[in-house]
């Protein structure tokens, strides 16, 4: 806390995912031999299809200020990609690029949300929903769910989570961190819900939609009923392993999308040049292009799974799609180890960086507080080193 600060920053709380990534990656720099699974970021390089046309966009001397909310070619290619990947139809002025799908969450956060507005987050959700919502003035409510429902909400629970001043709803399928994937039934369950409070904007994060290994992937703005109040976030992060270049965009109603465009307009401009062009080339190719990192993807599941279902304590649900897993860790709580006390998901997480050298994430940022978030975007040697490590520090 300083006083020199402002509130809204004082009430913030720093990113959990990126905080524990910082942390290994200081101790790694000290000497330590950490093994950092905290961070949701695919180890592939960027296919050479998207790595030629950034450089082509640099020989094309592409350099200047870009329109606000995208290039128009780019936003032709998203129209593509959102009728060939998902059967939605959306024109021009429905689309916003900006620099990362977590500034399309924040755009649409402060375009939405009025003081004291109820933001739906079902629990476990991704780290930055909470605090996007509330330094926009949001009040986050968690919808609690747990591992026997497989991370799932229910209609019935979504029903009394709402009150006459929810707002918003935000939700991830496949969820970061259960890796849960809503079915299409699901789905229209909670969407039968939704239809009865029209005006409670939906947020469906579909970033890791292509990391999917159970099949159809489904967007709620699917549903024609839904479709003018649901806003539909993606980007090329994960499936396109290209975290750092920094793109993401909206599909939407088009007055959320001219907010957007208007707040990103006094606060950053426009999305990278070179990266823009770079993810033209991205959502114009078939996703068959990147089937081999899904199912790389999909051998260190497997191989996770094994290994933890051989460590007393940890249980684990099997998750459908993303690249984590979540088990809850609950076992290892009022317990001591190694002279550590462990109180909770926090503590286990920190004792696994101390004692085992891996860094996962304690699973209370992400409105759970049983579990712990293992990502396994990371080599199979590196798995195999981490889980050995864990089960030794717990035996
Ligand atoms: N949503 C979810 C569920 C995520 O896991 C991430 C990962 N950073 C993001 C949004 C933001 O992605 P980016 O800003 O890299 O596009
Ligand atoms: N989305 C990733 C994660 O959850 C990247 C880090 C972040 O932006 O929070 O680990």
């Amino acid at each position: 806390m300083n006083t020199k600060l402002s509130d809204r920053v004082n009430n913030m709380s720093t990113s959990a995912t990126l905080a524990m990534a910082a942390k290994a990656r200081e101790l790694k720099e000290a000497g330590r031999d950490i093994i950092g699974l905290s961070l949701g970021e695919p180890d592939f390089t960027v296919p050479e299809f998207v790595k030629e046309a950034a450089i082509q966009a640099v020989k094309d001397d592409y350099h200047s200020y870009t329109p606000v909310d995208g290039y128009g070619d780019l936003k032709q290619a998203i129209i593509l990609k959102f009728k060939r990947d998902n059967d939605l139809d959306y024109k021009p002025s429905q689309i916003v690029v900006s620099t990362g799908a977590k500034q399309s969450l924040a755009n649409l956060a402060q375009v939405i949300l009025n003081e004291g507005d109820e933001v739906l987050l079902p629990a476990p959700y991704w780290v930055s929903y909470s605090d996007i919502s509330k330094v926009s003035g949001g009040i986050p409510v968690e919808i609690p769910t747990n591992i026997d429902s497989d991370f799932k909400v229910t209609p019935e629970a979504l029903e009394a989570a709402i009150t006459p001043r929810t707002k918003m709803m935000i939700y991830s399928s496949p969820c970061n961190p259960s890796g849960s994937v809503y079915s299409k039934e699901e789905l229209r369950a909670l969407a039968d819900v939704l239809v009865n409070y029209p005006d409670i904007i939906v947020v469906s994060d579909e970033i890791y939609e292509h990391i999917n290994y159970v099949g159809d992937h489904v967007s709620m703005a699917a549903f024609p009923d839904m479709y003018d109040r649901t806003v539909t976030v993606n980007g090329v992060s994960k499936a396109y392993s290209m975290t750092g270049w920094r793109i993401g965009y909206i599909g939407g109603p088009e007055y959320i999308a001219r907010a957007c465009n208007k707040m990103q307009g006094q606060v950053t401009s426009g999305a990278n040049c070179i990266a823009q062009r770079a993810t033209i080339a991205a959502l114009e190719n078939s996703p068959d292009k990147i089937q081999y990192m899904v199912d790389a993807f999909k051998g260190r599941r497997k191989l996770i799974l094994e290994l933890i279902s051989d460590i007393p304590g940890l249980k684990a649900n099997e998750p459908d799609g993303a690249f984590y897993v979540f088990p809850d860790v609950s076992f290892y709580f009022g317990k001591t180890l190694n002279g550590y006390d462990i109180n909770g998901a926090g503590d286990f997480a920190l004792y696994l960086l101390e004692h085992a050298n891996v860094a996962t994430v304690t699973g209370e940022a992400f409105g759970d507080p049983n579990c712990i978030r293992i990502s396994y975007a990371a080599s199979e040697e590196d798995i195999r080193e981490a889980m050995q490590r864990i089960k030794k520090a717990l035996s």
